[in-house]
Order: structure tokens, then sequence, then C-alpha cells
């Protein structure tokens, strides 16, 4: 039997969430933008009245107030969101005790067994809508498919306030038509690659030879083709909802003792790809790095400290330890254990990504890297990607299958992945 997703995508969270408290605002264009004291402010998301009048998510703020005069910009309120996101969740999970959120203001929620007791798909999406509408006042785009990814294009499909449900009957018709970047995981890249090659829309990746595709892209070819036809199996995850985890971390005890910085270097790797990748599915971003040292004394220490973006990326939690480690630690004895914790856990929407000083753009390749390898993980196993580093050190890499072995950074280099 097929199974019953919804996806479920509050719209214009930020700025309806925003009009909740600013009852004043009421019919008025209203944007959540960036410190408009600094000159990178950007506009985060806006009210369909602001869109109408050419207000873009991502532009500066002075682009927006002049493409709609009298546009009023409030600071983002992260707290507000958060805590509105919970009571998302707080609903979604009335109808399914799988509910796994993509950002704050999205959620898969698995339905596959409250269908009969509270009817069809699109009889649950209805009530999780009016839910949604009576007890928070703001409204949800929803999509309901028999996998995650035609879900998601559901709730994409029309809003705001509005249900699509993509059938066996109706993909072809309504989710092939479209342009190939509407499917979850062509980004601009790999569309202009498709493009390149006469694939425009969903359908056509559908009906490219999967080996074709994989030729061209890697693993993510192969990955798009499974979308397109409908056939992607990843289950909606259980989340925790109610006990918000604090920090996440991961340590090992070494199979031999480590003795110089390049070993600890790969097992810090080795444990922040972990970190990351929990943070990731759990998106969230955090600002304190902690790493736990031990000797084959037993001796431990721990030590951490703050950086000025909060971050789920493997690289940047694994050079922040490894300084930390360089920092803190003599070479005095070898060492039998390491650990690795990412605290001061915030939203990964969190804008501090658009901050241009931290290079946006080397953080975005390598958070597309993670997340590549993320999905790469899921579907082959945490043993198919090591960092080309483990190389160095076998013996203290975990075993791998050979036949398996991708490397993340070449797969990067080749430039065939924008995510989202
Ligand atoms: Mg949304």
């Amino acid at each position: 039997m097929d199974r019953v997703i919804l996806h479920s995508d509050a719209n214009c969270f930020y700025a309806s969430v925003e009009m909740l408290h600013h009852p004043e605002y009421d019919g008025l264009p209203l944007a959540v933008g960036g410190d408009a004291e600094k000159r990178h402010g950007i506009i985060l998301t806006a009210n369909y009245i602001a869109k109408r009048r050419g207000v873009k998510t991502g532009s500066a703020l002075w682009e927006a107030r002049q493409a709609c005069p009298g546009l009023i910009i409030v600071p983002p309120n992260y707290d507000q969101y958060i805590r509105f996101s919970g009571y998302l969740r707080e609903i979604y999970s009335k109808y399914s005790d799988r509910v796994e959120s993509f950002g704050l203001d999205e959620s898969w929620i698995d339905a596959t067994h409250s269908v009969g007791i509270r009817g069809d798909g699109l009889s649950i999406a209805n009530e999780i809508s009016r839910d949604v509408k009576n007890e928070l006042g703001l409204t949800v785009s929803i999509g309901v498919s028999w996998n995650k990814i035609f879900a998601k294009f559901g709730s994409d499909y029309k809003k705001p306030d509005a249900i699509t449900v993509i059938d066996r009957e109706n993909y072809r018709r309504i989710v092939w038509t479209k342009p190939a970047e509407d499917l979850l995981y062509v980004g601009r890249a790999t569309k202009r690659k498709l493009a390149n090659v006469g694939i425009c829309t969903i359908g056509q990746i559908a009906e490219a030879d999967p080996d074709y595709l994989q030729g061209m892209l890697g693993k993510h070819g192969l990955m798009l083709s499974i979308f397109a036809h409908g056939e992607d199996k990843t289950p909606v995850a259980k989340e925790n909802t109610d006990a918000p985890m604090k920090s996440i971390g991961n340590g090992m005890t070494m199979p031999r003792d480590l003795v110089n910085d390049m070993e600890v270097k790969m097992a810090f790797y080795m444990l922040s790809e972990t970190v990351a990748t929990r943070l990731r599915e759990n998106h969230f971003a955090g600002n304190i790095i902690e790493i736990y040292v031990r000797d084959n004394d037993l001796m431990g220490f721990t030590r951490h400290h703050k950086i000025p973006v909060p971050t789920n990326i493997s690289d940047e939690i694994a050079r922040n330890a490894m300084a930390l480690f360089l920092a803190n630690y003599r070479w005095h004895k070898p060492i039998r254990g390491v650990g690795v914790r990412v605290a001061g856990l915030k939203g990964e929407n969190y804008p501090y990504q658009l901050d241009l000083f931290n290079s946006e753009e080397r953080r975005e390749k390598q958070l597309a890297a993670d997340r590549a390898v993320d999905e790469i993980r899921k579907r082959f196993g945490t043993a198919a990607v090591q960092r080309g580093l483990m190389y160095f050190g076998p013996d203290i890499t975990p075993r791998k299958r050979q036949e398996q072995t991708i490397h993340p950074h070449s797969y990067l280099e080749r430039g065939n992945l924008t995510m989202g």
C-alpha cells in the first residue's frame, strides 16, 4: 500500500508571525529584514502585499524600499519563530508520530496510519490546515502524495492557504510538465547542466536514461531520476518534539593511541561529520564548539569556545575543534579518546548564513558538499563517504566498503551540485 505523506509549509512564516503581533500593520506591506543599521541587511521574508509590490526575499533593504515605498521592515525575532515552529509541530503531531521538520516553517508528516481513522490524505490535510488557522492564526500550503518529494512539490504548487494532492493518476500532468528546478534538489548549477542537454522539465528528467543522468551529474543524477519518478522511499523521520536538544556531540575511543596532530585532526574530522549530519538532520546550527580529549592514562579535559556564526558544516566544526586542541594540548602523552560537541543550538535558518563577511560562497559550497554526503549516506550507509584526508590513516577510520567510496570534494569540484 502507498504511504500517505503530507508536506506542510507555513506561508510567509516570519512575516505572518510578525503580522500576528502587529495588528496595526494589517493590510500594509511588511517584510522581516536584517539589521537595518548594517550595510548588509537583507529581506528575509515578506508578506503577500509586499511580494505583490516586488519585494523579494534576499534583496537588499534599500532595493526593497525602492520597489515598495512605504514598506514596513521589522527586525527578525527568532525566539518567536522557533516558538511558533514548535506550535506547528505540536499540531502536526496530533496526526502522526512521524513529523520531520525541514527548516522552521516546513514539515513532512507521515499520515499513513491515520488514514481510515481520519479519512484520506486530503481530509487530514484539511483538518491540519483548519487547526493551524484556528489555533495559530497562520495559513499553510500542504502537498499530499505517496512520497516526500512529490508532497514537497505539492506544497509549493499552490499557495497561500492551499492543498494539492499529487496521486498516481495526476502526477504526470501536474509534476512532469513543470520546470526541472521545481524538483527538490535541482539547484541552479544542476538546472544549467540539464538545460544544456535539453532537459528542462521534471518529465524530461524522468524520461532520461538514468545512466545518462548519472554520467552527467554523478549519484545526484541517479537520485533526481528516482525523485522524478516518485520512487523516493526515504521515510519521514521521527523527531522528539517535546524535548528540544541542547547540544549534539560525538566521541570515540580510538582502536589505537593517537600520537600526532595529524591523527587527531583526522579523528576530529570524522567526528565532526557525524555531528554536522545530526545537526542538519534536526535543522540546527550551533555557535559553541567543545572538544574532549583523554590521554592514555585516562586523564581528560574539555575546552570550548564561541564562534561568531552558528554552523552545521563539518569542516568548520572540525577546524574549530582542531584550533582548540592545538591551543590546549602539549604532546606529553598519546591520546586515547577525543570528542566534539556543538552547543548553543539555533534553527539553521538563522540568517547569519547570509553574512557576507564570512565568505558566504565558501560556506554554501561546503554546505552543499555536506548535504550531498548526507544524501549519499542515507542511501548507501555511513561508510560510503569518507573524506580524502582519512586515507592517511586507514587503520583508525571506520571500516568501509571500498567499492562504494566517494570523495565528497571531487564530487563537489565537478561542480554538479547545488542544493535547494
Ligand atoms: Mg514557508
